[in-house]
């Protein structure tokens, strides 16, 4: 579908609802930031949640250090363009998204690698405690991550429970509560300062990922009491595909804490080059290896979109986009889908997952007419709301399309039914 059918259907979309959505973006403190990203017009992009989108100063900066620092300025680059410095100024610009301090954040590794380092630094804070507890509804790489290392220490048994029995499982036996903070498929939040609380009462050591939340949400580690945490930066922070994440590590954890993985840029004089290991201070010491500094230099760039936003910011914007989708879809497609996230704004997270038989079709029908949301098996269409760059306007011509697509049956045509390697 072009760009003139796409206008054609939004123009479709009642004049009262676009006037609305109108008047929303013009009060919306954060509409300006859109201008930054680089996304297509023909397209709704309702996936910040799986990549989020590109901005051009991101483009340039690449293209600066792949030609010019990598190019020409070769292994001086480490010191001249401060390469060795990347992962302690990207914490500094993520610092403010999650309510930490820069010491307390290691940026490096991916989101899995970061929990199993954190997940066994919590265990050994508890050691002689055998419960890791968590809950079903959690990401499979959290589980996956978790039974691995209970595989490898031998003495840790992975307890898994349904998401609303979190609480009533908390007790001396637990080391290590982690959950995510986001249920992936419904959007459903769990609550971060109460389980976090009722974790303590009990004596046991929090990790928290909040790779569906970071950039999206009010993330605040201080207010929650966190002791550990991890995250992506390739969802709502832009960072580009499989940027670095982040751990997180309280401040008060610092003397006490140790990584598994003790690599060399974890090491508190990594160019000393000595052969007896020194932790770095603070969370720097869960950095190993080399950072991925082409990934990182985009991820620097990439936060700079977030410069003075503060995440309450973020968080508002997002409920008044999924409360504004819920509320066209139940009007105009009640009858073919169910809203499977929470009602409630502040129990939901930045995206809306819809229950459809044919969810698969159902997505990859909005694809193809430009609106690209995602699907999760067995039945979920789940679209996620940026804030930095999704707009009123965006929701109400998105549902528009998916009226249509479910009102006249297109998502049934065979070109739908075929599925690719990653939905
Ligand atoms: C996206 C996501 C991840 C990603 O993990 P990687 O190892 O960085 O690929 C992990 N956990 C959750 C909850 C996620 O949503």
């Amino acid at each position: 579908m072009d760009r003139a059918e796409r206008t054609d259907v939004a123009a479709g979309a009642d004049a009262g609802d676009l006037a609305e959505a109108h008047a929303a973006d013009a009060a919306d403190p954060l509409a300006a930031r859109r201008a930054r990203f680089a996304l297509p017009p023909e397209l709704i992009y309702l996936d910040g949640n799986s990549l989020g989108a590109l901005q051009p100063d991101v483009t340039r900066r690449l293209r600066e250090v792949v030609e010019h620092e990598w190019g020409e300025g070769l292994i001086r680059s480490w010191n001249d363009a401060d390469w060795v410095g990347l992962p302690r100024r990207v914490a500094a610009r993520l610092a403010p998204l999650v309510g930490a301090d820069p010491s307390e954040l290691a940026v490096a590794d991916s989101t899995s690698a970061n929990l199993f380092k954190a997940l066994a630094a919590a265990r050994r804070l508890r050691p002689d405690r055998r419960v890791l507890l968590t809950d079903e509804s959690n990401f499979p790489t959290d589980l996956y991550v978790a039974h691995g290392l209970a595989d490898l220490i031998g003495d840790l048994e992975v307890r898994v429970v349904h998401p609303a029995a979190v609480a009533d499982h908390l007790d001396a036996s637990v080391a290590v509560l982690t959950l995510t903070h986001v249920d992936y498929r419904t959007g459903r939040l769990h609550d971060p300062v109460s389980l976090t609380h009722a974790a303590h009462e009990v004596g046991a050591v929090t990790v928290w990922d909040l790779s569906h939340s970071t950039g999206a949400l009010d993330v605040d580690l201080h207010g929650w009491g966190a002791d550990l945490a991890v995250g992506c930066t390739y969802k709502y922070c832009n960072g580009g595909p499989g940027s670095p994440a982040y751990l997180y590590v309280a401040e008060r954890w610092h003397e006490q804490v140790a990584t598994p993985v003790r690599g060399w840029f974890g090491h508190t004089r990594p160019f000393a080059f000595d052969p007896e290991y020194a932790p770095a201070a603070g969370a720097e010491r869960f950095l190993d290896g080399t950072p991925p500094v082409l990934s990182m230099a985009a991820l620097e760039t990439a936060l700079a979109a977030f410069d003075g936003v503060d995440p309450t910011v973020l968080a508002a914007k997002a409920a008044a986009l999924t409360d504004r989708f819920i509320e066209l879809v139940e009007r105009r497609c009640g009858d073919d889908v169910e809203v499977v996230s929470p009602r409630r704004a502040d129990r939901r997270g930045a995206q809306v997952s819809l229950r459809h038989a044919d969810a698969h079709a159902v997505t990859q029908a909005l694809i193809e007419r430009g609106v690209i949301g995602d699907h999760r098996p067995p039945d979920l269409v789940r679209f996620g709301f940026a804030p930095l760059y999704v707009s009123h306007r965006d929701v109400v011509e998105a549902v528009e399309h998916l009226a249509a697509v479910l009102g006249t049956g297109a998502y049934l045509r065979p070109e739908f039914q075929a599925r690719r390697t990653v939905t």
